[in-house]
């Protein structure tokens, strides 16, 4: 039986690269399941599909053939053969993300996928229902949280080094109505596991999180 990890919690919070870098050091695969639910979005606006359509995104949610390949930063996404890792991030994706993530049709799609991957290796699973819903017997689930002001300053730094700009007052509003959209849906709410262990990353560097993650893995394997 392969050993999975779930890092779960609200946009900005750090999961991406504290995932990135424990699966890194661990020699597992990581998969970034927010990239699912954008890459599926990213689809429906390339083709049209009416994002207030559940069946129909339901369906292009299934017939999407979406790989997620190892890259330099992160995983490498393509839908239907497409390198589509930088659009995913756009503006237009993020805005309407957390309304296709609500859809069920599209969910159950999503988490046929990531537990068919996670029956195949050893995971660093990050996302927003990993831990509650996708793995719910992963023997370590992390909820990562830090505040909206923190969240929103490392976003943005995030995306200045990509050579995006942006104001940092907007993008925490942003961030607060997502994570609203996130943990006020039916299916799959955002929520820590009731078994999860908590790590709020602000002022936390990153070497000292991924210290106390890997003492958590030590103690499971
Ligand atoms: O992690 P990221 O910010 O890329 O996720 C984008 C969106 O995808 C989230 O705001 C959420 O609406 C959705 N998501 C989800 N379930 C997951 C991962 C992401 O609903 N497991």
């Amino acid at each position: 039986m392969p050993l999975i990890v779930t890092l779960d919690g609200p946009a900005g919070a750090g999961k991406s690269t504290l995932a990135r870098h424990l699966a890194q050091q661990l020699g597992w695969t990581y998969l970034d399941t927010g990239a699912m639910y954008r890459a599926v979005t990213w689809a429906a606006m390339d083709r049209g599909v009416d994002i207030g359509d559940a069946t129909a995104l339901g369906a292009l949610a299934r017939s999407l053939r979406l790989a997620l390949l190892p890259g330099p930063d992160g995983a490498r996404v393509e839908a239907d053969g497409r390198d589509i890792t930088e659009a995913i991030r756009s503006a237009a994706v993020t805005g309407r993300v957390s309304a296709v993530a609500a859809v069920a049709e599209v969910r159950d799609a999503m988490v046929a996928e990531q537990r068919r991957i996670g029956e195949a290796a050893d995971l660093v699973a990050e996302g927003r229902d990993m831990g509650t819903v996708v793995f719910p017997d992963a023997p370590l689930k992390v909820y990562v949280t830090a505040s909206p002001g923190v969240r929103a300053e490392r976003r943005a730094a995030e995306l200045a080094r990509a050579g995006r700009m942006v104001d940092v007052r907007a993008l925490e509003q942003e961030l607060v109505a997502r994570d609203a959209l996130d943990s006020g849906r039916e299916v799959a709410p955002l929520r820590p596991a009731s078994d999860a262990r908590h790590l709020l990353t602000d002022g936390e560097d990153v070497q000292t999180l991924l210290g106390k993650l890997l003492g958590w893995v030590g103690e499971i394997r």
